[in-house]
């Protein structure tokens, strides 16, 4: 038997141990009220009652006695009935002792729960009345034995239609179990937060066994930091689903998803509760979001592989031309073919491509370098406006080939902590941007110091970016406008910001399409 229901009929024979002794007491007091010329001591009923109450008090004590109660039982109603009809004999059997005795043996039928203890009884009362009917001849004439026998067949016939209304009880109870228990969800029925029932699915979703959820407070079971929550939820009685994190026996969370509703059973206001696990769907959630990213991923680099060739390519044909072009005019008139001008023309024709490939290699490498981590910075004090000055000269040259000036405004010195190459690499990036993007309008370049940090502002009224792209310009491989329109890789403001950022700077961008942009970057000013 389980320890649950041996608990039960534990406390079910006590009770009807306490019941048995204190109701023969009552009787004896009844009796000598009402009919005090009878005999009716108070000494041998007291061994009876005494019974009761010995194995009543035992029984909290010896897990024997526990055990036995029912047998304990059954023989003290049958020492009771004995006692009974030894005080009717006693008492000459008159009609109120007959009385007296329908009254005992319909009571103590009642205390027998099989129908082979409720026979047995029968038999025991029948040997005793027939014994009692020789003993007593006024009794042969009088309604005692057949009074007594309807009454032990009624018991007996009463005691089968109980037993099999019970039968259909339990076997109802146990349909109902069973599928409250199949059940894929969770589910839970708690009075006023006190947990009442709770099904296999919940209990193995927290971990912990039926037995030590029933009777625990509700909240015991939810995270405590969406206690509170919930609480407010049941009170308000609410109904829509919600998402909380249930608390399992070994401390950990699992995310659950619970409806709730309020139910009238009988006369009490229950809530029903039911629950589901959605870890997995998350997890669902999350893997189809990551593969998702993946995919965006694949694509983006694939366009990337195209651009990037297509870039490539352009300063190789080139290249590949003019060393053509060289080997025909070789070939056609060796001696004359390449005065010193037009050799140094062609060679700085070609130094500009190998140029721009090497620049495209390098930005190539350097993001290779930030995606493995290997992207590493000297510290060194840096004049920033020392370099920027720099930046300008070397770009004066192209940006007036362009049609288009730099205008400088910088103090004398700005200094930050860093690595001055890298740093240079910032300007640079920002102002060729300038150039490239910037109508050939001029391009503004101011550095300032203040409230401990430096400012480099790069603003040009060139074409602008689109809102939507603002953020996004910063990104690997994006770019705000068609390749076909002006050539570039898109990852000049990815690997400046991963500069500025590796520095303690911000990168920002302020930009109105049609109209030009303006970035600015912070760096803190070196202590
Ligand atoms: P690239 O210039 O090689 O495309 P960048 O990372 O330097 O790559 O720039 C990303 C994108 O941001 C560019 O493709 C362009 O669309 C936009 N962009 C950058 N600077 C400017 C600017 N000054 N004006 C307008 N658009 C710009």
């Amino acid at each position: 038997m389980q320890p649950r229901e041996l608990e039960k009929e534990v406390t079910l024979f006590r009770r009807l141990h306490a019941i048995a002794g204190s109701v023969y007491l009552a009787w004896w007091f009844l009796l000598e009220l009402l009919l005090p010329h009878y005999y009716n001591p108070i000494s041998n009923r007291l061994i009876v009652i005494g019974w009761f109450a010995l194995w009543f008090t035992l029984s909290f004590f010896s897990n024997w006695v526990r055990r036995h109660l029912r047998p304990l039982l059954d023989f003290g109603v049958l020492m009771l009935t004995a006692h009974f009809f030894f005080l009717f004999y006693r008492n000459g059997g008159d009609s109120n002792w007959v009385v007296g005795s329908f009254i005992t043996v319909m009571a103590i039928s009642y205390c027998f729960l099989s129908e082979i203890t409720l026979l047995l009884y029968s038999l025991f009362v029948l040997v005793i009345s027939v014994a009692l009917t020789f003993l007593l001849p006024g009794l042969a004439t009088s309604i005692f034995l057949p009074g007594l026998l309807t009454i032990m067949l009624q018991a007996n016939i009463g005691m089968r239609s109980r037993l099999r209304a019970l039968a259909a009880l339990a076997q109802s109870n146990e349909q109902f179990d069973r599928l409250f228990n199949a059940t894929f969800e969770g589910v839970l029925v708690h009075r006023q937060r006190k947990i009442l029932m709770v099904n296999d699915a919940l209990a193995q979703m927290l971990g912990a066994r039926k037995e030590e959820l029933i009777g625990t407070d509700m909240l015991e079971i939810v995270a405590p930091a969406d206690r509170a929550a919930s609480a407010e939820r049941i009170k308000a009685a609410e109904s829509t689903p919600y998402e909380i994190r249930g608390l399992r026996k070994d401390g950990s969370t699992v995310e659950i998803e619970v409806r709730a509703k309020n139910i009238t059973l009988g006369k009490e206001l229950l809530r029903l509760v039911t629950v589901q696990q959605i870890d997995y769907r998350k997890k669902i959630e999350q893997e189809r979001v990551a593969i998702q990213a993946l995919a965006e991923n694949v694509r983006v680099r694939d366009e990337f592989i195209s651009i990037a060739s297509h870039e490539l390519k352009t300063p190789l044909t080139s290249l590949k031309l003019r060393t053509q072009m060289i080997e025909r005019d070789l070939k056609k008139n060796p001696a004359e073919t390449y005065p010193a001008a037009k050799t140094s023309e062609f060679v700085a024709i070609i130094g500009r491509q190998i140029d721009r490939l090497s620049e495209l290699v390098e930005s190539m490498l350097d993001v290779s370098r930030i995606s493995l981590g290997k992207f590493h910075l000297r510290s060194e004090p840096v004049n920033l406006a020392a370099l920027a000055r720099e930046s300008v000269n070397l770009l004066r040259a192209q940006a007036e080939e362009q049609g288009s000036a730099i205008i400088l405004a910088a103090p004398e010195e700005v200094m930050v902590n860093g690595d001055s190459a890298r740093l240079s690499q910032v300007i640079e990036n920002l102002l060729t941007n300038g150039l490239k993007y910037g109508n050939r309008k001029p391009i503004r370049i101011e550095l300032s110091a203040s409230q401990g940090m430096a400012r480099l502002l790069v603003a040009d009224s060139g074409i602008g970016i689109a809102p939507e792209y603002l953020e996004r310009v910063f990104e690997r491989f994006e770019r705000a406008i068609s390749s076909k329109n002006i050539s570039g890789l898109g990852l000049g403001l990815y690997i400046t910001r991963q500069i500025v950022q590796a520095h303690g700077g911000i990168i920002s961008v302020q930009s109105k399409l049609g109209e030009g942009s303006a970035f600015t970057v912070s760096l803190p000013l070196r202590a």
